[in-house]
């Protein structure tokens, strides 16, 4: 996969030059300047937050994306956070929630695909206990607030096939027998 994507720059983003070319997967060099042009992933955070009916919190995309699709909460870091905090951000800016400690889940490659350029993104998936959805608002983003029994998704539905794989893997280990077990 990493060796067919191509970069959304054209140019060496140091010196302008159009004259760069492809040293590994995930490294150009620029022959004008001399310098190196990383491309590697980006970190993007979600969570699997899961209320006292063990229910988990799906959001609608408002945007491209994946417009209409579900997804969990969540979105890109922004610099210097950590994980644990761009996660908190993103869900108090998207649904209004604040959330307690989190636990890590997995990370999964998302391919993200924004305005015709693929951007190659590491997704981390965390999880959280929260007591309930009830102020949760359609904020930031996000078109609607969809709790639901995580054995009652239609994984057509959802927007990323990295959230597909982390529920899969959140279904597989969560701690608590679910509902419908
Ligand atoms: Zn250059």
């Amino acid at each position: 996969m990493a060796t067919e994507w191509e970069p959304a720059f054209k140019v060496c983003y140091h010196c302008g030059s159009p004259e760069i070319e492809r040293e590994a997967a995930s490294v150009f060099a620029c022959r004008q300047c001399g310098k190196h042009l990383f491309v590697n992933p980006v970190s993007a955070v979600a969570g699997v937050l899961v209320d006292a009916e063990e229910r988990i919190l799906l959001l609608e995309r408002a945007r491209e994306p994946a417009k209409g699709k579900l997804g969990l909460p969540g979105g890109f870091l922004d610099p210097g956070e950590t994980g644990e905090e761009g996660l908190r951000r993103e869900i108090r800016e998207e649904t209004g929630l604040e959330i307690g400690g989190v636990q890590y889940l997995g990370s999964f490659p998302n391919n993200y695909v924004y305005d015709g350029t693929t951007y190659l993104v590491l997704d981390l998936f965390f999880w959280a206990r929260i007591e309930s959805f009830a102020d949760a608002r359609a904020l930031d983003e996000v078109a609607g607030i969809c709790p639901i029994n995580v054995n009652e998704i239609d994984f057509e539905e959802l927007a990323f096939s990295s959230i597909k794989k982390a529920l899969t893997k959140f279904r597989q280990e969560f701690p608590i027998k679910l509902a419908n077990d």
